[in-house]
């Protein structure tokens, strides 16, 4: 045996972790998964399911192929705290002790910064979407509800936060699903960023092209204060009415992370070594996934990469050998339009051995226009990066 991993989070990070983690260490690498839900559900597709395209059912998949074959032990639990000076966590039901451990627990919502959103009914009144589950569900159910005519307002945090182009994406789908249903309702788009953070050319043209009249897109608008009864919310410059609102809230590293001290930049995201994923901060920890401090899009493609890495780097740490000096990998996030045509970017990134950073290099690119080839590119994506996480 070359020792115990324990994984916090089956997510896009975690999951992966774990599977590479087994197959690397050739079965001599005892892996623990610890994850408090169920199934899987993933963040990319959902936004189809607003465009009533998809329903939760098709993006909620079983983790039953991934214990089984790669025999990975697994405990549904969350973490409550972890002790790096005993390098042991602490579940709701007993405590467990590692060799290794890698935290791949996502993102969490900063409520501090919107206090009005700091309830559980509020949250439900306005939700957020941004973790897919029921409040992806809750915020279709609003959309069907809404009245021909009725305004659905999305606010976009300042960056960074998960998935660049995902608010972008929603707004097209929230407008796909108005326009065959409710055409006369508006969709406004208060964004807190200066533009669009992602595809803004081609994300421009598909408002232009296949919505027009339907969103309404206001850039530098940071929410300052929200009414959650009526739903209205005040940027600088206005104050918007609406019948559905989804507020993205900003973003940081999970409770745990902060919690534990592994959040150390801005007490909001983790710095690592991008060759391990080892924090900075406490040893024998490794980080992988959104809560990384990485300057990198936040994607279920990089952190698939990163738990590759990170997985990679533990085997041959593990092994007492030295990890690859200088990883490289790529990222692809596609957008859906409408119900037929999608589009990307893609990026490759190379480790930057001076810099000691993760740094776009040559190759990818970004499409001329949406089409319906991209369309079907993109769901084999979505279809072969479930089949690389579960099975
Ligand atoms: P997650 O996938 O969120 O996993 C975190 C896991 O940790 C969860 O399962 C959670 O239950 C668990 N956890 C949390 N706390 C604890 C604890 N204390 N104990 C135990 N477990 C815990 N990315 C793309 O690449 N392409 C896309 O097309 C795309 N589209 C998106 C669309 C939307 C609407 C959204 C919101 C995101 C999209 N993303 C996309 C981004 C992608 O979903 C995230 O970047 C990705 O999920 C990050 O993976 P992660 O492992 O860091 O976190």
């Amino acid at each position: 045996k070359l020792g115990r991993v324990i994984v916090i989070g089956a997510g896009y990070g975690g999951a992966t972790a774990a599977k590479y983690l087994r197959m690397w260490g050739h079965g001599k690498i005892e892996v623990i998964v610890i994850e408090p839900n169920a199934d899987f559900v993933s963040c990319p597709v959902s936004n189809l399911v607003l465009g009533g395209e998809k329903t939760l059912s098709d993006i909620t998949l079983p983790y039953d192929l991934l214990k089984q074959n790669h025999g990975i032990k697994w405990i549904k639990d969350k973490v409550i705290a972890i002790d790096p000076d005993k390098s042991e966590i602490r579940l709701s039901k007993g405590k467990l002790s590692y060799d290794k451990l890698i935290v791949a627990t996502g993102i969490d919502f900063m409520y501090d910064r919107l206090p009005a959103l700091n309830n559980l009914a509020a949250q439900q009144k306005i939700p957020h979407a941004w973790k897919a589950g029921p409040q992806t569900q809750n915020l279709f159910d609003q959309l069907r509800a809404m009245p021909d005519g009725g305004v659905f307002a999305l606010t976009i945090p300042a960056q960074p936060y998960r998935c660049p182009p995902g608010p972008y994406e929603r707004a097209c789908q929230v407008a796909f699903y108005l326009k065959n249903h409710k055409p006369k309702s508006k969709v406004l788009i208060l964004d807190a960023n200066p533009a669009i953070t992602s595809k803004r050319p081609l994300f421009e043209r598909v408002w232009a092209d296949l919505y027009p009249g339907l969103i309404e897109y206001f850039p530098s608008s940071s929410l300052k204060e929200i009414d959650v009864s009526t739903r209205t919310v005040k940027t600088d410059f206005d104050t918007v009415k609406s019948d559905v609102l989804n507020v993205i809230p900003p973003q940081r590293a999970s409770d745990l992370c902060v919690n534990t001290g592994l959040a150390n930049v801005d007490k909001r995201w983790c710095e690592v070594d991008f060759r391990t994923y080892e924090s900075k901060v406490f040893p024998n920890i490794h980080i992988i996934g959104d809560g990384v401090d990485s300057g990198l899009p936040k994607s279920a493609h990089i952190a698939t990469s990163q738990a590759k890495v990170c997985a990679n780097a533990l085997a041959f740490m593990l092994s007492d050998e030295a990890p690859d000096p200088s990883p490289v990998f790529g990222n692809t996030c596609y957008s859906y339009a409408d119900n037929k045509t999608a589009m990307h970017v893609t990026t490759v990134y190379r480790y930057d051995a001076a810099e000691k950073i993760m740094k776009a290099a040559p190759g990818g690119g970004t499409s001329a226009h949406p089409s319906a080839q991209e369309y079907t590119d993109a769901q084999y994506w979505a279809l072969n990066i479930w089949a690389d996480v579960l099975t």
